[in-house]
């Protein structure tokens, strides 16, 4: 690899290094504001209750685990999807999917009866940090815009099905994962709001038309249960929080936190990601393009470390083995 080539992948380490370390801490900070009357925050809850059924989860056994404590959901996820990742994207940070861990206190957590707020939350111009929404397959959804105006399907950074990989390498979406519903059918939800209410595809779920929808992508039924729908056109997902959640600073919480466990790469502009695919256990290959010229990361994750090689157009190459 050539030494401009080894800049770039190496470009940020000191700085993003510095940043990491704030990111990590804090795991269960309350709500920062009163709720208003009659609205109740989610509570941070046990790590542990029995296992539940959510409608939705419930296909994807292998990925997601439900359990019930309390008042709230527990929801352990964190492996890769089993569908293809990161190829069409643009417009790329040069980041790549890792499992996570959701698990134990680490997981995910949902109101078992949600309740809808007297003041709903827009997530215009708010909510840039952590999931909004959490995907059947236990994948993350993050707000579509990551800054006002930055709509991050439109500037080219997401794959074909809606996702890419963060800052710790962790695959999330920043739309409605619509190719779901194909897997859950039209009577399940493909995704839940961090409130707790349910994301529905592109039809109700009898099959019949989207009827209109409010500002936050959502409405009520004939039995007056409030849901969200994914759309193709912003907000994607819901477009904000009809139902009450806790906030601390700018994110929901409760939630799951992730690690960072390499330096940040810089990001890409003229590329291409052109492949995404499995060569062994735990081990994956992404081919890509800058400006036409071929390039590659092979990794291998294991238990503690990820070792990683990148081969540039020359076909020179540079392994980092990081400590997770
Ligand atoms: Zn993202
Ligand atoms: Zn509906």
């Amino acid at each position: 690899m050539d030494t401009k080539t080894r800049r770039t992948f190496l470009g940020g380490f000191i700085t993003s290094f510095a940043a990491t370390a704030s990111v990590i801490g804090c795991k269960y900070a309350l709500a920062d504001t009163n709720p208003p009357s009659g609205d109740q925050p989610l509570s941070p809850s046990p790590s542990s209750g029995p296992e539940a059924i959510l409608p939705g989860f419930d296909r994807f056994p292998h990925a997601v685990k439900v359990m019930r404590a309390r008042l709230v959901y527990r929801i352990e996820s964190g492996d890769l999807p089993d569908h293809g990742m990161m190829v069409g994207i643009r417009n790329w940070q040069q980041q790549v999917p890792t499992p996570q861990p959701y698990t134990g206190a680490n997981a995910w957590h949902l109101p078992v009866s949600p309740v809808l707020a007297e003041t709903p939350l827009s997530c215009q111009n708010a909510f840039y940090r952590g999931a909004i929404a959490i995907a059947a397959n236990g994948v993350p959804i993050f707000n579509p815009m990551k800054a006002p105006n930055e709509d991050v399907y439109l500037l080219g950074e997401l794959d074909q099905w809606g996702g890419h990989s963060g800052r710790s390498d962790d695959y999330h979406y920043h739309v409605a994962p619509l190719h779901l519903q194909d897997v859950v059918g039209t009577d399940r939800p493909i995704a839940y709001a961090m409130d707790g209410f349910p994301i529905y595809g592109e039809t109700e779920t009898d099959g019949s038309p989207v009827g209109a929808l409010d500002q936050w992508n959502g409405h009520s039924d004939a039995e007056n249960r409030y849901h969200y729908h994914g759309t193709r056109g912003y907000p994607y997902v819901n477009g904000g929080f009809r139902g009450v959640v806790g906030v601390s600073g700018d994110e929901v919480t409760p939630q799951p936190r992730t690690r960072p466990f390499r330096p940040a790469g810089t990001p890409l502009r003229d590329v291409v990601i052109t492949e995404f695919a499995p060569i062994g256990d735990n081990a994956y290959r992404l081919i890509y393009t800058v400006r036409g010229a071929p390039n590659r990361i092979e990794y291998v994750i294991g238990a503690q470390n990820v070792t990683m090689t990148f081969t540039g157009p020359t076909n020179a190459s540079l392994t980092e083995t990081y400590r997770r």
